[in-house]
């Protein structure tokens, strides 16, 4: 399958049609942004962890029963998937305090829950994203009763398989970013990518930060941290 037309170029991906409609080409690259899009570089060779770390994920939850996006993993950073309608909800969850809940709420990183932590944010860069309730999305028309509910179960389940996975990996999950989208027959499928863009990765031992925390804390290492990530998840 051959790109054609680029539909939509992002902060960390490109989109591209094909000559199927139903299909698109994700392109990942080495681009990082945070705060908002403030923070601007380049992290080498991120495109191609995040798209092989992203697929190989994918397909396992695919094998967990967790209908995907995914279609065929055409080289190191472009993979074919099937188009979708994004949810526009950045929909995480928390194992562990970190990031914006240690702020938002003034606690310490590192507090383990007892249960998993979920919320949505809208998806919405002219707003910056902000927090929101389910009966605030359905306010807004953002998806529909049952959908949210299909997206929490998805998500809960997303995080037992990939909790699991990682801590095999010697990888503690802390907490992570999923974004679901609609197939044309309305069914909803896990969509966009995991990664260590999109997920806090701690080492099980050392307590490490193995993903794009340390580029937005410019804590070093940045490169070596997403490559780690690659040999943990694939033991290369
Ligand atoms: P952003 O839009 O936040 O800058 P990216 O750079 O990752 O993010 O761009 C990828 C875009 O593609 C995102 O807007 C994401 O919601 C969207 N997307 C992810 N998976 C699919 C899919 N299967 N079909 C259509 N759009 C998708
Ligand atoms: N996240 C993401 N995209 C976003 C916001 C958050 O992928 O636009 C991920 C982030 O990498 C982390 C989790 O979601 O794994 C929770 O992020 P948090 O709310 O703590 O926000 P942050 O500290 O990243 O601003």
């Amino acid at each position: 399958m051959e790109k054609t037309v680029q539909l939509y170029e992002g902060k960390a991906k490109k989109v591209y049609a094909t000559e199927d409609p139903a299909l698109v080409i994700v392109s990942y690259k080495d681009d990082a942004t945070a705060f908002d899009g403030t923070k601007k570089g380049t992290i080498r060779g991120k495109g191609a962890v995040n798209n092989r770390m992203s697929n190989f994920l994918m397909k396992r939850l695919a094998e967990a029963g967790i209908p995907t996006h995914y279609v065929e993993e055409l080289n190191d950073r472009e993979t074919l998937v099937k188009k979708v309608q994004i949810v526009p909800l950045e929909v995480i969850v928390r194992n562990v305090s970190a990031g914006s809940f240690a702020k938002r709420y003034g606690v310490e990183e590192g507090i383990v829950f007892d249960e998993p932590t979920f919320e949505f944010s809208y998806k919405n860069d002219e707003l910056h994203d902000p927090l929101l309730n389910t009966s605030h999305a359905l306010a807004l028309k953002l998806a529909t009763k049952e959908e949210i509910g299909t997206i929490k179960a998805m998500a809960l389940k997303v995080n037992q398989e990939l909790k699991a996975f990682f801590a095999s990996c010697g990888v503690r999950l802390i907490d992570f970013k999923l974004e679901f989208g609609r197939l044309p027959d309305g069914s909803i499928v896990l969509a966009d990518e995991i990664s260590p863009d999109t997920c806090r990765f701690w080492d099980a031992k050392t307590g490490e930060k193995l993903d794009k925390d340390r580029f937005r804390r410019d804590l070093g290492n940045v490169e070596e941290a997403y490559q780690e990530m690659m040999r943990r998840v694939f033991g290369e």
